[in-house]
């Protein structure tokens, strides 16, 4: 370990680069700077509707289930800390998450789900169409054949998390540039054959930096461009299959609507069903609902789609076709975001870049970047104490 503290720096402060910081800030080892070319949580997280689905998803086993896991686990206690620290609330429901069945939908397949959960002593309950209409009479759909209920799964206000996490990052110490558009590194070859990347560079300004991670979403692919640019052409042929990084957008819009009065008088769950999310919205608003999101495919190339009214008034349509009561509704607005996907491969991307010794990748979340955030972040704490123990 150097002398000085290693400096840390995080290109993208959306919720997986907030996060991280703030993990990595609660060890004094480390100086950390953050760079955004814009606020906090405004790319794909200011557009997320937070929900947290994994006791609900289909991951039994192995890496990807505990990563959806440690989300869970650590927001758990990370929002009450957070609270704490920042004396600021952030919205974070606890009531669970109700799905609800269609035709097609396996029955047979919640209820084996259910058991694996109950071996994992997490609650999961498969409810017949009249144990849901007595529960929650605010479905009414005649197409619904069953219903599985998720009371450890949770939603949360990504923005309010993000500016929460930032300020309590700052609190220890962390630095913040907002007006940092990355456009430029300087790097050189090491004894290893490798690259290193000492200085991040943006309008008239420049960082050095010992380790870099690169969380800025949708934004990641250029960077990485910029990076292998300067690698030599050798290198560049023989790492050829690795060295692009491909994440494209998809588009979600969603809507934000009031009623007269909530959906139900008791506890209001996340109410989930057909790939969309009736979310209330904080236990100061319980009339107020989000509701989203649209999935919408980029073309071939990588553009998003235009944004369609009509795809909106599908989304509303089935919201009505769940919750006939969101008829007395008005809609305060309407947003949309891209989520980052990456091409051809699952998501999310933690590793390190291909042809350098102090560059992490923790990018591509597409939807699952507020699930998964916890868990990315625990991959790079874990990735940089290894190569900080490494001697030089
Ligand atoms: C409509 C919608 C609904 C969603 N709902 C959910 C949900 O319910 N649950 C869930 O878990 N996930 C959800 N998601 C997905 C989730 O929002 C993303 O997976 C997550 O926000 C990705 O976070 P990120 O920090 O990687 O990216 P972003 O939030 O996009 O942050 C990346 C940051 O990098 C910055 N950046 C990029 N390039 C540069 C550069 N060159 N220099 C400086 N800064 C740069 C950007 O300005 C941006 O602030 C949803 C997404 C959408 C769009």
């Amino acid at each position: 370990m150097p002398n000085t503290p290693p400096h840390i720096a995080i290109v993208g402060c959306g919720i997986i680069g907030a996060l991280t910081a703030y993990e990595l800030s609660q060890d004094s080892r480390f100086k950390i700077t953050v760079l955004d070319r814009q606020q906090p949580g405004q790319g794909s997280t200011g557009a997320a509707l937070g929900v947290l689905m994994g006791v609900i998803s289909h991951k039994k086993k192995g890496r990807r289930w505990h990563r959806c896991w440690a989300g869970l686990e650590r927001y758990e206690t990370l929002v009450p800390e957070l609270e704490a620290i920042t004396g600021q609330s952030i919205p974070f429901n606890q009531n669970g998450l109700l799905r609800l069945c269609f035709e097609g939908d396996d029955m047979v397949g919640w209820e084996r789900l259910a058991e694996v959960r109950a071996k994992q002593e997490l609650p999961l309950e498969v409810l017949s169409p009249a144990e849901l209409v007595e529960r929650y009479p605010q479905v009414q759909h005649p197409g619904v054949i069953g219903a599985v209920y998720s009371a450890r799964d949770r939603q949360l206000h990504p923005q309010t998390l993000t500016q929460a996490l930032v300020q309590a990052a700052q609190i220890h110490g962390v630095q913040f540039h907002f007006d940092a558009d990355i456009n430029h590194f300087t790097s050189s070859p090491t004894t290893n054959a490798k690259h290193h990347c000492q200085t991040l560079h943006w309008a008239k300004q420049s960082l050095k930096a010992d380790q870099i991670i690169l969380t800025a979403g949708l934004g990641s692919t250029q960077l990485v461009q910029k990076l292998q640019s300067v690698v030599e052409p050798a290198q560049i042929l023989e790492a050829e299959h690795s060295r692009s990084l491909d994440i494209r957008p998809v588009l979600g819009q969603a809507l934000h609507v009031r009623l007269p009065q909530p959906l139900s008088s008791t506890p209001q769950p996340v109410i989930n069903g057909q790939d969309l999310h009736i979310a209330p919205v904080s236990p100061d608003h319980p009339n107020e609902y989000w509701i989203g999101a649209t999935v919408e495919l980029p073309d071939n190339a990588g553009n998003p789609p235009e944004l369609k009214q009509a795809r909106l008034d599908e989304l509303w349509q089935t919201a009505l076709s769940f919750c006939p009561a969101l008829a007395d509704a008005t809609i305060l607005h309407s947003w949309s975001g891209l989520r980052p996907r990456p091409e051809g491969r699952p998501a999310p991307i933690l590793e390190p870049l291909e042809n350098y010794d102090n560059v992490l990748l923790a990018t591509g979340h597409y939807r699952n970047g507020v699930l998964l955030a916890p868990a990315s972040a625990q991959w790079v704490q874990t990735e940089l104490a290894a190569r900080l123990s490494q001697p030089s």
